[in-house]
């Protein structure tokens, strides 16, 4: 893992104990910012992607237990590690409930703090590399849960569309023609009498285009249909 590529979100209104984190991480090589306050966390953590977050529980504006809620409902896998100053089970507890992955009560030495931060970003990449997905832009499909989800919103499937989404997304950004889908998603060659492809494919448009943008799948006229991030097409 590249650490330098790293970048961590710290939000505590303490500026002692967050120079101090800051400062820390980046000796060891990631890169750190600062929300002083829930709201600017809140902010922050929407407008960019961060590797980890250290959620003080005490906040101004927004507690840190809010916001590690706000932060789950849209991102699962993104871990949090919650400070805490108090260190009762209460505490814990609620930071758990709120979708934390650690907790860490304070006063704390850095290099704890150090290698639960190590420890939180290695399991992370070991679930991603254990589960077989495939992304695009905002949507996400597991393989193996059978899940799809864009922008955060969990979509129903039936299995046809499921593997028709599929094919698309092993091959975005390329045009596949209705004799290819037909035959690597329905295991049938192509009859020109049928529109079963087309009408699959308005099926999947309503379920992970309509309400998004950008569309992702497009008719390549005459020829058939490509995933890609392109105009928005009625
Ligand atoms: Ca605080």
């Amino acid at each position: 893992m590249n650490q330098t590529e790293i970048n961590l979100l710290i939000v505590e209104d303490e500026p002692k104990v967050a120079s101090f984190i800051k400062r820390g991480l980046e000796e060891s090589g990631y890169i750190a910012e600062v929300a002083f306050d829930g709201a600017i966390g809140s902010k922050m953590a929407e407008a960019r992607t961060y590797d980890l977050i250290i959620l003080d529980v005490n906040l101004p504006y927004k507690n840190g237990i809010e916001l590690c809620n706000e932060i789950r409902q849209k991102n699962q896998k993104l871990p949090i590690l919650m400070l805490t100053a108090l260190g009762t089970t209460e505490d814990k507890l609620v930071g758990f409930d709120a979708g934390a992955d650690d907790y860490l009560v304070k006063p704390f030495e850095f290099r704890e703090l150090l290698a639960r931060v190590r420890s939180l970003l290695k399991r992370n990449t070991q679930a991603e590399t254990n589960q077989r997905k495939l992304t695009f832009l905002d949507l996400e499909m597991n393989l193996d849960t059978y899940e799809v989800v864009r922008g955060g919103k969990n979509i129903e499937m039936t299995q046809k569309e499921f593997a028709l989404l599929e094919y698309l997304l092993k091959n975005k950004n390329r045009v596949l023609t209705r004799v290819d889908i037909a035959e690597k998603v329905w295991d049938i060659s192509f009859d020109t009498g049928t529109n079963v492809i087309d009408v699959y494919v308005n099926f999947l448009r309503k379920k992970i285009d309509k309400d998004f943008s950008p569309k992702l799948i497009h008719t390549q006229t005459g020829i058939g249909y490509i995933l890609k991030a392109g105009k928005d097409e009625s």
